[in-house]
């Protein structure tokens, strides 16, 4: 593929690319093309496209044709702009190599700075800025980073704990700052740093066996491989995992001239947020760190200087602001930050550096952001008119309004707590639970069920799959940028940084405060909102009655087209699901009333009727049962006020309530009149090699129509006392586990006589009601024409529906779902986002069948994906009438359904 466009330059007011280019250039790159048109200060540049990595890999890891005269061509542009050459020795250019893919992944890749000094290069540099010491302090800088990130990792190497050359190199460093009694790296001095530099390269020789290049096109050529190999280096390919970010996008790799922070008094790096990115809060916020260097301020080494007032904390408020010490180049950033603000309409995340009183750009990304924040922002910006409705809706993701959704700790509780530290606040809400020091037992507790807080001294990116587990996250150092605070923000998760009291031990697995040790296992609490650790665990409770929120949820409701339900089986579900909006219950599972709290007189009558053995008995039994099913339907549909409610007729696995004591099961027998013995013979009748296949569903109605004209019975009569009483109530009847159209039209005639009956002895013309049935058969979605003759609804038993068109049994899977997961053979468990290639190929069908008998038939789905935001864009694309899900995830519902049609284009 000759003459492909693998390299697209940048800078001095002109790009080739653009913020639009994000796939192809990176997220980094394509933001650096726009800033740089944008006629912000961007140091002059390239960037090799993510086309080159994938190339690159399908290459069997060589560079594709074209690349290299590409790279020359540009690197040509990139010297004339700045009037110095790369590799020169008497006006040396220097670059760095910086990789960028299309979805920004904080820490996962890597970057090396200062590329193109050697020796040659070193003395034009000195004699060009008249200071040594800051060449040396480059130079040590590019050998740390340049063997850590080419030599080693890209190379695969992987070394042994403790012995990966940067943690040596980094142990030499800190060596001789304590033999000199030096506090910061930069008491370090020339001759220090060039001693450095030489034992650093004799250190590097000797474990990595390969001298450190010393010739600045060797050293680019090495930082391009490096930066590309790194899109398949470990942590990148588990971050991707747990993202969900395809492996077939590649990075980009960003060569752009280097400007210095790192010269001296006058000059600096920072990051900054444009707007609190914690609260949303509209206030302007940063770190940044005089004669500093690229990762410094994120590194944790020092503690950053707050970039203005609004920034000041605990930490850092003896420190300097920039707003304080250079006014004027705060005002510049500023402006820069209110011009970004303008053309993005998004709150940025940025990187800058000032070399000697001038500022540069280096970074602009939409930047990460809590829950909280992402809905303050949403609601904030549309009333500075900077957004757009929809915009809005769009902005706050499914999983932020969940963590919005979630617990906090108790305000009242928290009072009487015993606060034991304070930190920066970098995750918002609460967390409670067991401390572990490491992320592979936070993975294994998570696995169990088990809440943890993970507490390191700092986190890197090998953390992060332990840090996904664990419940919250808390560090002693870092600031409110440091790799924990970023990782958190981004999921929403609970997490304090810089709680600098802790002395934390990992290896001993202790942490200690105020002289008092706190070892793994003991539980800790987390108020991630301010900071606050707490002894203990302390209450939670819910944070959802926020007016902003409320707010925003009427707009999602306005660009919504697909209807919400809830799956809820008693009053009190349904009281929650009114209040998150449900618009009505799409599955009210009788049988649940036979489980927990105040279950033991209905569950006692179940169990009767599932032991009968003669139609007398059943009878009595049934009757016995009637009474209590009838008080729940009518406490749902008063709790429904009016609104819709779908009741699935019995669908119990019996076997699971014949009980096994025998206390229990001789209380049964005289209750029925029979023997011990004969309660045994008859649950062992019951027994059944393939229950999920079963006597269950609507087949339990066909062997003893008693049954359903029991339930049957129980739903109109609750309805007619209720409309009796002034009430209206919709009651839909939903049958079950429907292969044929034939098992449907036989229930429906008993409901018919059932509602004659009933409307007799009201002494009303007749109760309204609706009877539909489950698809979850695949039978009966292929067969869904004929279905639909018979029924006013139908609505999708995902969870069945999946087990019986993938053929995995629900019970089972957990002995080789995971295996199809990691080896890739399916992309998501079936059973929490809907298989649209298969599984939704039935419902289309069923869809398409249905209405084409009955073209208004009413649609809806009722599984746990109901919940699920794919899923339910799946359902508004499909033309279902509504979604059916937990009573919690209503809200997460109703948001998915309304950016599916803002997506849509509805
Ligand atoms: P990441 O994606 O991990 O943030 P970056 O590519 O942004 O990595 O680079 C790491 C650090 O180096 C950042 O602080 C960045 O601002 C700094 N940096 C990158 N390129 C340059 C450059 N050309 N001049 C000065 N600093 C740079
Ligand atoms: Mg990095
Ligand atoms: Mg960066």
């Amino acid at each position: 593929m000759a003459g492909k466009k693998y390299v697209y330059s940048f800078g001095g007011g002109n790009s080739e690319g653009s913020g639009a280019m994000k796939e192809l250039l990176g997220g980094k790159g394509a933001n650096l093309a726009e800033m740089a048109s944008l006629g912000l200060p961007v140091p002059p540049g390239f960037t090799i496209t993510t086309e080159c990595c994938v190339d690159y890999f399908k290459n069997g890891s060589k560079l594709p044709a074209g690349v290299e005269k590409q790279v020359k061509t540009a690197l040509a542009g990139v010297e004339k702009q700045m009037g110095m050459k790369f590799g020169d020795a008497k006006n040396p250019l220097l670059v760095s190599c910086r990789s960028g893919a299309r979805s920004s992944m904080p820490g996962m890749m890597e970057t090396v700075l200062n590329v193109g000094l050697s020796t040659k290069t070193i003395p034009g540099l000195i004699a060009k800025t008249g200071n040594e010491r800051f060449v040396y302090d480059a130079y040590r800088r590019l050998i740390m980073m340049y063997s850590d990130v080419v030599m080693e990792k890209a190379e695969g190497i992987e070394p042994a704990e403790g012995k990966a050359i940067r943690k040596q190199l980094d142990a030499m460093m800190e060596e001789l700052k304590a033999k000199k009694g030096y506090t910061s790296d930069t008491d370090l001095t020339v001759e220090d740093l060039k001693l450095l530099c030489d034992k650093f390269k004799k250190q590097i020789k000797t474990t990595l066996n390969r001298e450190f290049p010393d010739d600045a096109m060797e050293q680019l050529w090495g930082g391009i491989g490096a930066v590309l190999k790194s899109w398949n280096g470990k942590k990148a390919v588990s971050y991707r995992r747990i993202e969900g970010i395809p492996d077939d996008w590649g990075t980009a790799v960003n060569v752009q001239s280097m400007v210095f922070g790192n010269m001296g008094d006058t000059s600096a790096t920072g990051v900054a947020f444009t707007r609190d990115p914690a609260t949303g809060d509209n206030k302007f916020y940063g770190e940044w760190l005089i004669n500093a260097q690229g990762e410094d301020v994120v590194a944790g080494t020092r503690t950053p200087n707050p970039l203005n007032q609004d920034t000041c904390n605990e930490q850092n408020k003896h420190l300097k602001s920039m707003e304080e010490l250079y006014p004027e180049l705060y005002r510049q950033l500023f402006d820069i930050r209110n011009t970004l603000e303008q053309h993005y309409h998004d709150m940025l995340d940025i990187e800058f550096t000032i070399q000697e009183g001038r500022l540069y750009m280096l970074q602009c990304r939409v930047g990460k952001r809590t829950g909280t924040a992402a809905l303050n922002m949403a609601m904030d910006m549309l009333k500075e008119k900077l957004i757009d409705e929809k915009t809005a809706v769009m902005r706050v993701s499914p999983a932020q309004l969940d963590e919005l959704l979630h617990p906090i700790l108790d305000p009242k509780a928290e009072k009487s707590a015993q606060l034991i530290a304070r930190g920066l606040p970098a995750g918002p809400g609460g967390a409670v639970g067991r401390i572990v020091f490491h992320s592979e037992e936070a993975v294994k507790a998570a696995a169990k069920g088990e809440a943890v807080v993970m507490v390191r001294e700092e986190t890197n990116p090998e953390d992060v799959e332990g840090m996904r587990a664990a419940t919250g996250i808390l560090t002693a150092r870092g600031g409110m940028t440091s790799h924990a605070a970023l990782v958190c923000r981004g999921w929403g998760k609970c997490c304090i940084v810089g709680a600098g009291c802790l002395e934390i031990n990992e290896v001993a697995g202790t942490m200690k405060v105020d002289g008092k040790v706190y070892r793994a296992g003991e539980i800790i609490s987390l108020n991630g909102t301010r900071g606050y650790v707490y002894a203990g665990a302390v209450a939670t409770m819910d944070s959802s009655e926020n007016p902003k929120l409320q707010h925003f949820m009427k707009l999602v409701d306005k660009y919504r087209r697909l209807g919400v339900r809830a799956n809820a089986d008693n009053p009190e579900d349904a009281k929650i699901a009114r209040n998150f909006g449900a618009e009505g219950i799409g599955l009210f599972r009788t049988e649940h009333m036979f489980y927990g709290k105040n279950s033991e007189k209905p569950l006692f009558a179940l169990r009767k009727m599932i032991l009968s053995a003669t139609p007398e008995e059943r009878q009595k039994a049934v009757k016995e049962l009637f009474h209590f099913v009838k008080k729940d339907i009518k406490g749902t549909l008063t709790a429904m006020q009016g609104l819709p409610v779908t009741f699935r007729l019995l669908d119990p696995p019996l076997h699971e309530f014949v009980p096994s004591a025998r206390e229990a099961r001789q209380e049964l027998a005289k209750a029925l009149g029979i023997k011990l013995i004969d309660i045994a013979r008859r649950a062992e009748g019951l027994h059944e090699t393939n229950p999920m296949m079963g006597h269950r569903g609507v087949r339990l109605g066909i062997t003893y129509p008693e049954i359903s004209e029991m339930q049957m019975r129980a739903i109109l009569e609750a309805a007619a006392e209720l409309n009796r009483d002034g009430h209206t109530c919709k009651p839909e009847i939903m049958i079950p586990v429907t292969c044929d159209a034939s098992e449907i039209k036989f229930q429906k005639e008993i409901l018919a006589r059932v509602a004659a009956e009933v409307a007799k002895k009201f002494k009303v013309p007749a109760v309204e009601y609706k009877v539909g049935t489950m698809i979850e058969i695949p039978r009966a979605a292929l067969l869904a024409d004929q279905m639909a003759a018979e029924a006013d609804f139908f609505s999708f038993g995902t969870n069945d529906l999946t087990q019986m068109t993938f053929g995995f049994s629900r019970d089972d899977i957990g002995a080789f779902l995971g295996d199809y997961l990691d080896k890739k053979l399916l992309a998501a468990d079936p059973f929490q986002t809907i298989d649209q290639a298969g599984v939704g190929k039935l419902i289309d069908i069923a869809v398409k069948g249905g209405r084409s008998v009955k073209p208004k038939l009413k649609v809806g789905i009722c599984g746990e994906q109901g919940g699920e935001a794919k899923s339910v864009e799946f359902c508004h694309k499909e033309g279902l009438d509504y979604v059916s899900c937990s009573p919690y995830r209503v809200p997460i519902a109703r948001l998915a359904a309304a950016q599916a049609a803002i997506r849509c284009g509805k």
